[in-house]
């Protein structure tokens, strides 16, 4: 038995942008199941922090590991690959695809017959030659295409049926006819078509009213439930309270306090960084 594995490691991890410290060598972990928390004032470098482990940035120092892979100096793909999976503060969706098509995109990561191209694609100059081969082969009907095809409908069905009323009904429109709350929704479909190891949430319910974001908090209760491991930045300190196991409080670019959420509330660093200015 002992501790859950962990799943996501982050040391020293470090990243100014033209002289101001926006992460300034943080250290945390993240276990299988496990829900935790970045909370912190503006500007406290808790969006960089995620764009530093999801590789959207790169660090100028420190290690990122995922299930015990080194992800720090890894592609934004390979990342995906290794099992990580984000949404992002805004609520980014392809508007001309509709929702199952956003929603396919996510299981691309996965997807069997594109990983030998996509390790071609490495190469900048055989990214183009890399899709125009992706695409004959999705065009050529064998077995095994149909078959893969067969089971990313139902991964979509699936998906879309965990936002059931919301988004099932909407599964043929495009994404730019939706609500801002069904669009964030859509996202978060698509960072989980892919079964990852770890989803990361940039302020999943930003710009929500009470009513959806009681409706986000519920479908996220739900996924930790199934046992989905994540890590989240979040303003909305009722629903941090009310999901994480762990909750990471940063102030200029640090961590000033860790532990569960009761424990973090009543820190006073926590209560000066907050209140004290
Ligand atoms: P938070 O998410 O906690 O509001 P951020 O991680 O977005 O904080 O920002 C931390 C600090 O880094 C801020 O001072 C911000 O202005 C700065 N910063 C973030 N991204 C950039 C960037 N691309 N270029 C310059 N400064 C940045």
């Amino acid at each position: 038995t002992g501790a859950p594995a962990v799943v996501l490691a982050v040391a020293g991890l470090r990243r100014s942008f033209s002289g101001l410290t926006a992460v300034d060598g943080i250290d945390f972990e993240v276990r299988a199941g496990e829900v935790v928390s970045v909370i912190g004032p503006n500007g406290s470098g808790k969006t960089t922090t995620l764009n530093l482990v999801s590789g959207v940035i790169r660090a100028d120092s420190g290690r990122v590991s995922l299930g015990g892979t080194r992800i720090d100096r890894s592609t934004v793909e390979e990342i995906a690959a290794a099992g990580l999976a984000r949404t992002f503060q805004n609520g980014r969706v392809f508007g001309g695809l509709t929702v199952a098509e956003n929603v396919e995109v996510g299981l691309y990561p996965t997807r069997r017959a594109a990983r030998p191209l996509r390790r071609l694609a490495r190469l900048p100059v055989l990214r183009w030659l890399a899709l125009v081969a992706e695409v004959a082969v999705a065009l050529v009907p064998t077995r095994a295409v149909r078959a893969e095809q067969a089971e990313v409908a139902a991964r979509v069905t699936a998906q879309l049926a965990r936002f059931h009323e919301r988004l099932a009904p909407r599964r043929d429109n495009q994404a730019h006819t939706l609500s801002y709350a069904n669009r964030r929704r859509t996202e978060i479909a698509r960072a989980l078509a892919s079964g990852p190891r770890l989803l990361l949430l940039d302020e999943p319910t930003a710009g929500m009213n009470q009513t959806e974001t009681a409706e986000v908090l519920d479908q996220l209760l739900a996924l930790k439930a199934a046992g989905q491991t994540m890590l989240l930045v979040e303003h909305k300190l009722d629903l941090v309270m009310a999901l994480s196991d762990r909750v990471l409080v940063m102030d200029n670019g640090r961590i000033i306090a860790a532990g569960p959420p009761h424990q973090v509330r009543n820190d006073p660093a926590v209560i000066e960084a907050y209140l004290g200015r």
